[in-house]
This record gives structure tokens, sequence and C-alpha cells, in this order.
């Protein structure tokens, strides 16, 4: 089968989003940036196109630091986590405390009103860390040599994660402050709050046989702060975008909808706008007439990018959906001779929030070395080249060419596996978001 996709014109995004435009965090002046230039490449392309705008409450850290007073004096480089706690200009000062991960069993009265450093940060029992009052946290990354992630969340969500001021430091500090007995620190992080607009740009190709039917194609275009993301996610949004040209020039039975999603990095907000408009509406034309045939019916599949073009890696893909559409990955997989890791299960990444309403999805991504450095300063450009998009491109023009475009029927069943569900559901819960 003859393929259009030019990893040379991919990269070219990747050039245009990681590099000139840089770090690009939900709601700033790069965000828009970013998604004028995208939305500008789609109308380029003669693709109808428009933004579906939210609000999102966002921030940035003004001052950080993190200082041993006790029994020696040492300042250390650290991330704040300016969304979750923070102090006055004056820091808060404590007593250490390690722990090795945030297992119930290390949760005791021992780290109340301590400063608690740990390497074994998990997303469970924030219940429990509440209940013990903490004064303060100081996470240490998890591998060495890569340096403090850029890490944030959304402040009116500061009453589940708690308000403990948080900063992340390396693992080589981390060690050094353990190694060296420091028993007292200072913290202090300082940020501005405030409300800002970002937006999903979408772009649609229209079916030749079968418009009703839409196939919805995206990746996230947003970076966690001060962060270029060059593979999380320009790397994604530059595949879509070019996956865009391609099937502008090939045509489509159905309706392809390519998408450029906003704010993924605080929490899938773009995408889960975007499934949770689709359940209002369905659930709004059900209730006048339930034999109503709704948009969210008719949306077939999510294929999602996010994480690519890094050289050295692997290929991976996530599929919450039937049987089926895990077979259909894995033989193309074997006949094209492109190796790809293929599991049923849950990506935290836009194609979820879809599932999370019924409709099936799949996620393409690069596993590499470089994923360590994810969401830190050193996701660069650097790492990744043309030929590796090119390869997973040319792979999901393949996959979408022969079921989703061409295909005289649509082969994959418009439902989600129980115990998927469930996945999907237990997830939800994890991060304390609602489902859409
Ligand atoms: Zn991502």
């Amino acid at each position: 089968m003859e393929t259009l996709f030019d990893g040379k014109k991919a990269f070219k995004h990747i050039e245009k989003l990681a590099v000139e435009i840089g770090a690009r965090p939900g709601g700033s002046p790069e965000d828009k940036q970013a998604a004028d230039y995208i939305k500008g490449y789609f109308e380029s392309l003669g693709l109808k196109t428009w933004t579906q705008e939210f609000t999102i409450k966002t921030g940035h850290t003004t001052h950080q630091s993190l200082d041993v007073i006790k029994p020696y004096k040492k300042s250390i480089t650290c991330e704040g986590l300016s969304l979750i706690g923070q102090t006055g200009p004056e820091g808060i000062e404590g007593e250490l405390v390690y722990i090795e991960t945030t297992d119930e069993e290390y949760l005791t009265p021992e780290i109340t009103g301590k400063i608690v450093v740990t390497n074994g940060v998990q997303r469970k029992n924030l219940d429990l860390i509440q209940k013990m009052k903490p004064k303060g946290f100081i996470l240490i990354e998890r591998h060495p040599r890569v340096l403090p992630k850029h890490f944030w969340g959304q402040f009116p969500k500061n009453k589940d994660y708690g308000n403990y001021p948080s900063v992340r430091i390396s693992f080589e500090d981390g060690l050094s402050l353990l190694k060296d007995g420091a028993t007292h620190v200072k913290i202090v992080v300082q940020s501005e709050r405030y409300e800002k607009q970002t937006q999903n740009v979408v772009a649609e190709l229209k079916g030749t046989l079968k418009p009703e039917e839409i196939v919805v194609v995206g990746g996230h275009y947003d970076t966690v702060p001060d962060v270029r993301g060059a593979s999380d996610n320009a790397g994604g949004t530059s595949i879509a975008m070019e996956l865009a040209r391609v099937f502008k020039e090939k045509g489509s039975k159905r309706t392809l909808r390519f998408v450029a999603w906003g704010s993924e990095e605080m929490g899938l907000d773009g995408s889960n706008l975007y499934a949770k408009k689709l359940k209002e509406a369905d659930k709004e034309a059900k209730e006048k007439d339930k034999e109503a045939n709704t948009e969210l019916d008719n949306t077939k599949l999510c294929v999602n990018l996010d994480v690519h073009g890094a050289l050295l890696g692997t290929n991976n893909v996530y599929v919450i959906g039937e049987s089926i559409l895990t077979h259909s990955v894995k033989l193309l997989s074997k006949e094209s001779g492109i190796v790809f890791d293929v599991k049923e299960d849950v990506y935290s990444s836009d194609g979820t929030p879809f599932s999370a309403v019924g409709i099936p999805s799949v996620s393409f991504s690069r596993d590499s070395g470089i994923n360590i450095m994810m969401h830190s300063v050193e996701d660069i450009i650097e790492y990744l080249s043309p030929d590796a998009l090119e390869r997973q491109g040319r792979f999901v023009e393949t996959w979408m060419t022969r079921y989703i475009s061409e295909g005289s029927v649509f082969p994959f069943p418009h439902t989600v596996p129980e115990a998927l569900m469930k996945k999907i559901e237990d997830y939800y819960a994890r991060w304390k978001e609602p489902l859409p």
C-alpha cells in the first residue's frame, strides 16, 4: 500500500512547536501561539477548522528554594509544585523525616508536623497523608541522572491533594540529603494563580461515503511549565498534523476530525471537555427521543498520539476496546515488520476520556530511554528524528487507510469491555477527577 506520510514534514512541526515557540503550558501566550500555528496549518490544507475554548485554573511559580539549615548549610536546586501548596516569602522550616514510599505502613504519626522526604511518592493514600498532617514534602526523582520534573496540578484540587508546600529534587541531591545527615530544612514555594483561556484546535475532513461516521485523530500540543516538550507531545501533534495533510490528499470515506488537544498536562482538560460535550448532547437528545442517533453514537473511534519521535526506542500501542481492534494492530505489525507492543490497558492521555463515554480508543506512542526525562527541561528535539516519525506515521497511516478511511464497513464495535471500563473508573478515581 502506498504511503504518503513524510517524516521530514512532521519534524518541521516539532521544530516550530518545541524549538521556536518552546514551552507552551495551557493558558500561556505560547500556548495560544502554538494553537494559532496549528490552526493556520490545518486551514492551509483547506480543512474546515475551528477552536473549542475553555477556562483553566492555572498559575506559575514565582519563587522556589530548598535549603538545609541543620546540621550544615546548603542550597539545593528544586522545582516547586506551585499549584499544590505554597508558602509565604519567609518559607517554612522543619525537621526532616525520610519514608521509602507513601504506602500506609510509612504514614504514621512519625510524619506529623515534619517535612517528609521520599522517592516513592504514589497517587494513593492521599487521605491518610492529609490525616497525618505533614508540614511539607520533598519528592526525590525516581531515577538518577535526570533533572527535577516540572509538575503542577490545579489549585482548586488542593483540598484533595493537601496544601503542603512541595518541591522536587534530583535523585543525587536526595541521596546526599540522607547520606550527609540533614535534619532540618527550609522550603519556599510561592506562586501566582489565575484563570486563563485555552483551546482545542479541530480540523475536519468530511467523509465521502459515510460522512456521519466520525473518527477523531489527535495529540496534545501543550506542555508542563518551562519544558519544551519535544517528545511529549510536539511529536504526537506533528504526526496528527501530517496525517491531516496525508488524508486530505487521499480522501476518506468517513469523516476524520484532527484535533490538537489543549491542557492535557493539567489533567486531560481538552479531551475531557470534548467527551463531556458528546455525552451531554447525547443525553439531551435521547431524553427527547430514545432512538436518536447522536454524535456520540457516530464517533466510532479515537486515535491518540502521545509521546513520539525518539530515534532510539520501541513502539507501543494501548487499546481500549474489543479484541478485534487489538488484533488489527497486531496483524499489521506482523505484516509490516514493524514491531508494536500492543496492550489492552488505560494510557494516561487523551484517548481515555473518549473510552470513558463508551468510544473505543487506540493510543500510539514511542517508548524510549528518554522517557525518564519527560516533563523535565531535557525533553528536547535533539533526541528525535524524522525517520522515527516516518516509521510510526506510515504505520498509523496504513492502519487508518485499511480500517477507517477505505473500509466499506467500520469494523470495530462501539463498545468498551467491562474490565477496561473498570480500569478507566479506577484511573479517574486515582486522579480524583469526575468521569466525563
Ligand atoms: Zn503527553
